[in-house]
């Protein structure tokens, strides 16, 4: 990943908006451009758009949405700002926290009316953090299903994706570092150059690359990156060159309960409505309402790595409406026990210190944790478990940008036609591991992207396509 010199290169093409990235952040981007007017091409390095939206459980908050009065939750962008600072103990920057929480409602709703994609409000529980029932999800409630959905819309729009398609370098001015265009590597090795009037980098955070962990996130170093492999932080590498400024890069999203050996998420809603962790000695060791980024850590401290999510029959049929624990049953990661010591022999755990444990949950008032069993109902036979690890899900830290989702440079001063959005920009959750509020993720994806796409649009407003036959001279447009 580089950056070369612009001056004296010609592009055979010209587009006035290039995205690099086909997750949901680079598709919104795509979206709201093309509704602008603007001529727009998506570059993404897989063969099939992916990304680690696909990868997701889907679930995208928002407050103030008509999906949610339909459901009759009352809810506004100041709360949802307020339990996104909270989490992030006041340390995401408050502009960026206003305009995602600000812009998320119309966002989905624009998603909704102009391109077809359906929402549902999850209200059957709140996840760690959240004040109100604000999760959307498409239907299908998978991440795979609103990847399919955003690129049903992206062609229906006409949006040209180019798949087999690796950015590998991005041609600046060299004193303004204005963008001209990139160079994309082909599967065989073949390089081509397309020229830009406009560059929205949606091309994800670091998660992928063990070197950059290790140095902006150690203590995520031996976990699992259970994130999209392509995400290689291509973003933030090409922004140190271009001396733009990068944030918050020791913040991530982790996760405390992924089954092991199987690697399929357990949706964390099993501890909220009464689910317990506890380690290989049978004994709880944490909060588990503290939420399920900064349990990763936790669940890696203890002894080999991991730990047992214990719960009963009655959450077991809350977590089949998800389509990741369903898979786990038909994988035997989730282990049925009619008894508390057939329990403490499917799972090998010691049964006087199992039972303490369980007991626990019958507690009413805050324990030694600080938390309180008392609104949930304490677990009782038949009992399930399922063994999980900690892992890392995708980086929160990255590109400083404003409100407009431009990328800034260390004087807050904008590059000249940079736009960063998802998890290629800083995010809302502050530097640290703990300050990730569940749906931080795709919020700044969709929401930002959308913002991206718009700004762009106006930055190249007038512009269109050029073609340069033979090369010779840079195509310029306007
Ligand atoms: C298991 C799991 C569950 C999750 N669940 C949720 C959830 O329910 N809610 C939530 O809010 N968040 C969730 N997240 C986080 C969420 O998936 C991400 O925050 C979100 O998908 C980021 O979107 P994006 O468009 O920025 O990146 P991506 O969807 O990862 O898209 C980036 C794309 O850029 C491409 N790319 C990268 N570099 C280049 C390059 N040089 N050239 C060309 N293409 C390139 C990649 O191939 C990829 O397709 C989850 C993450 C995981 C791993």
């Amino acid at each position: 990943m580089t950056i070369l010199a612009s001056e004296g290169v010609s592009f055979p093409i010209t587009l006035p908006i290039v995205i690099i990235g086909s997750g949901a952040c680079g598709l919104t981007a795509a979206l709201a451009a093309k509704d602008a007017g603007a001529e727009v091409l998506v570059l993404e390095r897989d063969p099939v758009p992916s990304g680690s939206t696909a990868l997701s459980s889907g679930l995208i908050p928002a407050a103030g949405t008509r999906f949610q009065t339909s459901v009759k939750v009352e809810d506004t962008p100041a709360i949802f700002a307020e339990d996104i600072q909270a989490k992030a103990g006041g340390d995401a920057e408050q502009a960026i926290v206003d305009c995602v929480t600000e812009n998320a409602g119309p966002c989905l709703e624009w998603l909704a009316d102009r391109h077809d994609l359906e929402w549902v409000v999850l209200d059957d529980f709140l996840y760690p953090g959240h004040s109100r029932y604000r999760m959307h999800a498409v239907p299908e409630k998978t991440g795979s299903a609103l990847i399919g959905r955003l690129i049903a819309a992206a062609q229906t729009a006409g949006v040209d994706i180019m798949t087999d398609a690796l950015v590998t370098a991005l041609y600046a001015e060299s004193n303004t570092a204005r963008i001209c265009g990139l160079q994309i590597t082909r599967p065989d090795g073949t390089k081509e150059d397309i020229g830009c009037e406009a560059l929205i980098l949606a091309c994800n955070g670091y998660g992928g690359n063990a070197e950059m962990i290790r140095k902006y996130i150690p203590e995520m170093a031996g976990a699992d990156y259970f994130g999209h492999t392509g995400n290689q932080g291509d973003a933030v590498i090409w922004g140190h060159e271009l001396g733009a400024a990068t944030h918050h890069l020791s913040a991530c999203q982790g996760h405390g309960s992924v089954a092991t050996p199987h690697g399929i998420l357990i949706t964390w809603a099993l501890m909220m409505e009464g689910g317990i962790q506890v380690n290989l000695a049978g004994e709880r060791f944490s909060n588990e309402h503290q939420g399920y980024s900064e349990q990763a850590v936790d669940v890696l401290k203890q002894p080999e790595g991991v730990a047992w999510n214990i719960f009963d029959e009655r959450l077991h049929y809350l977590g089949m409406a998800f389509e990741d624990y369903q898979n786990a049953v038909l994988q035997d990661a989730v282990r049925k026990a009619d008894s508390l010591e057939d329990l403490a022999a499917v799972t090998g755990l010691p049964l006087d210190a199992l039972g303490k444990s369980i007991a626990e949950t019958a507690g009413g008032s805050t324990d030694r944790f600080g938390r309180n069993f008392a609104a949930t109902k304490p677990l009782e036979p038949p009992y399930r478990a399922v063994k999980v690890t900690g892992t890392l899900f995708h980086t929160q830290g990255g590109l400083r940008i404003n409100d407009d989702a431009r990328v800034l440079h260390e004087d807050a001063s904008p590059l000249p036609n940079l736009f960063a959005g998802g998890g290629a920009a800083c995010g809302v959750s502050g530097p640290r591991i703990n300050g990730y509020l569940s749906g931080n993720g795709l919020l700044t994806a969709v929401t930002l992207g959308r913002i991206a796409g718009q700004r762009a649009a106006e930055l190249v407003a007038g512009h269109s396509l050029k073609l340069v036959m033979g090369g010779g001279r840079r195509s310029t447009l306007g």
